[in-house]
């Protein structure tokens, strides 16, 4: 199958080469056809898959040819969960547009509403938004809705896992009845029907990977650790292959700022990305990371959703995650494009719950292999009772000389008389799982 026999006008086919894409990933030969044959079209297609070309691709090529009006108002918009995500749209639409004249900008929070207005008024074809500051813009009547012919709401699952459900619905009535819209989930979950049923027209489905699994060629390893020491294990998982690219989750945005401060301390260029970060510090940990100056990036499960860093090898899981499903969007970012990658998880006792929950969810096996030196006090249960943390809890303070006592933060002069320091608390729910980007 090649991106010439699915219907893609000259100036794509040359994008596509230039990004070095020989054929199509089975999501877009898939959907291109349907949606440049003008239908509504429900995906399921979790990330790496290629889903952002495969709505992108037959949009370009819809507003370059279907005749420009002579309007400013936005033509389509792509509604994200995240910033990130947005952005991420953002640069794959200009490079896959690159060859034609269409001409999009992207609105979300966290910067000014200024430089938005500006675009805005300017006139654009393709706006790309979260639903927050998208409607911000409508209360200010900065954005005109009434001209948009396609709308694309992308990775709608966790839009609605975010609490975004009333202000899609809102942003809809803006909407013309008469429009093309595509949605794309990781999966098919009730409510995203039920928005399909309200708010598409005989929508054909298109699925490429059955609900809820993970990229096949991604290997699965959890190691036992006491929480206590689950930092120190991180540092030794690292230093396995030091030039080695890693993202690392952690469950709080106060945890993700610990373990950077830790692993600088400790040699290893790192940073943070989480929702207590400007989008400024957000686009430079993303831009650090990716060139190559940090080799890891610690982020939260809000934050990383739209990262998109080709071939990243490895995924590590400080913490689990609380909902199994963030595991599989965790372990999204590695193994990508048939790259193979690798998933480590660092499990607690108190959080053997959750690993049972993502042994079920994923219906296959993880290899638990304890690390010499590294064996926990306190093994790990799968049984029906075992054991979760409770949201909001404190996570146990790292042990200072204790067993593994040699390790790069104890001989860092620079961390002498820290040992017994408490945490200090950054904000009120700084402990707790981040709730939002
Ligand atoms: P996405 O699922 O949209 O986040 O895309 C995942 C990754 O696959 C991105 O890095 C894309 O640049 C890349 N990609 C998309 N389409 C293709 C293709 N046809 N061939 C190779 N890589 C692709």
């Amino acid at each position: 199958m090649s991106f010439e026999s699915l219907g893609l006008a000259p100036a794509l086919l040359r994008a596509l080469a230039d990004q070095g894409y020989t054929q199509p990933t089975p999501i877009q030969a898939g959907a291109i056809p349907l949606v440049l044959e003008g239908h509504d079209l429900l995906a399921a297609a979790q990330t790496g898959t290629g889903k952002t070309a495969a709505f992108a691709l037959p949009l370009l090529q819809y507003l370059s040819t279907a005749g420009a009006t002579q309007t400013r108002r936005p033509r389509a918009l792509v509604l994200t969960p995240t910033r990130e995500l947005a952005a991420q749209v953002h640069d794959n639409l200009r490079d896959y547009g690159k060859h034609l004249r269409v001409s999009s900008t992207t609105i979300f929070g966290g910067v000014g509403m200024g430089p938005q207005m500006q675009a805005l008024r300017r006139g654009v074809d393709v706006v790309i938004a979260t639903p927050g500051r998208l409607i911000d813009h409508m209360q200010q009547r900065s954005v005109d809705l009434s001209g948009v012919e396609v709308l694309v709401l992308d990775e709608a699952d966790r839009m609605l896992d975010m609490g975004f459900l009333p202000a899609i619905k809102r942003i809809l009535q803006a909407l013309p009845k008469q429009r093309q819209t595509l949605l794309f989930s990781a999966t098919f979950a009730e409510p995203i029907k039920a928005l399909a049923m309200q708010f598409m027209r005989s929508p054909r489905e298109v699925s490429v990977t059955p609900p809820n699994t993970v990229a096949p060629l991604v290997t699965h390893h959890v190691h036992p650790v006491d929480a206590s020491r689950k930092r120190d294990l991180l540092l030794h998982v690292l230093s396995q292959d030091s030039r080695r690219q890693s993202l690392v989750f952690s469950r709080t945005k106060h945890g993700a700022d610990k373990l950077v401060k830790f692993l600088e301390a400790s040699g290893v260029r790192s940073a943070a990305i989480h929702g207590n970060k400007s989008q400024n510090a957000r686009t430079r940990a993303l831009g650090d990371f990716k060139s190559g100056r940090v080799t890891v990036l610690v982020a939260t499960d809000i934050a990383a959703r739209g990262i998109d860093i080709d071939q990243l090898p490895m995924v590590i899981n400080h913490d689990l995650p609380m909902v199994a499903e963030d595991y599989v969007h965790r372990i999204g970012r590695t193994g990508r494009a048939g790259a193979e990658g690798m998933a480590v998880s660092l499990v607690s006792h108190d959080e053997s719950g959750l690993l049972r929950d993502i042994r079920k969810l994923l219906k296959q096996e993880i290899a638990i292999t304890d690390v010499p030196g590294f064996e926990p006090s306190t093994p790990l249960r799968l049984d029906a009772g075992a054991p979760r943390p409770v949201q909001g809890q404190r996570q146990p303070r790292p042990q200072r000389n204790g067993h593994g006592g040699n390790h790069a933060q104890n001989r860092n002069p620079a961390n002498a008389g820290r040992a017994n320091r408490r945490p200090r608390r950054s904000g009120g729910n700084a402990t707790r799982p981040e709730t939002r980007g």
